[in-house]
């Protein structure tokens, strides 16, 4: 008796830090600026590239202090 594993297996990884969430598009500058939190989901992590953050005024969350990061969050939209 022979057991073969033919099937590839998928594995969910987390996006790349070579996309812009903005644009949609290929960059070597995107940084993670926002996360998404879903109630019923793992949520959802968007970057953005350099130009992008310049024109939509976006701070990557590595560049917020943590104070300031978890005082956004509590403020109501
Ligand atoms: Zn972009």
């Amino acid at each position: 008796m022979a057991t073969t594993t033919t099937g590839s297996v998928v594995t969910e990884e987390p996006p790349p830090y070579d996309h812009c969430d903005w644009h949609e598009g290929p960059s070597g500058t995107a940084r993670l600026v926002r996360i998404i939190e879903s109630a019923s989901g793992p949520g959802a992590s968007l970057y953005a590239c350099a130009p992008c953050r310049e024109q939509r005024d976006l701070t990557a969350l590595a560049d917020i202090p943590m104070d300031v990061w978890l005082a956004s969050l509590r403020t109501p939209a």
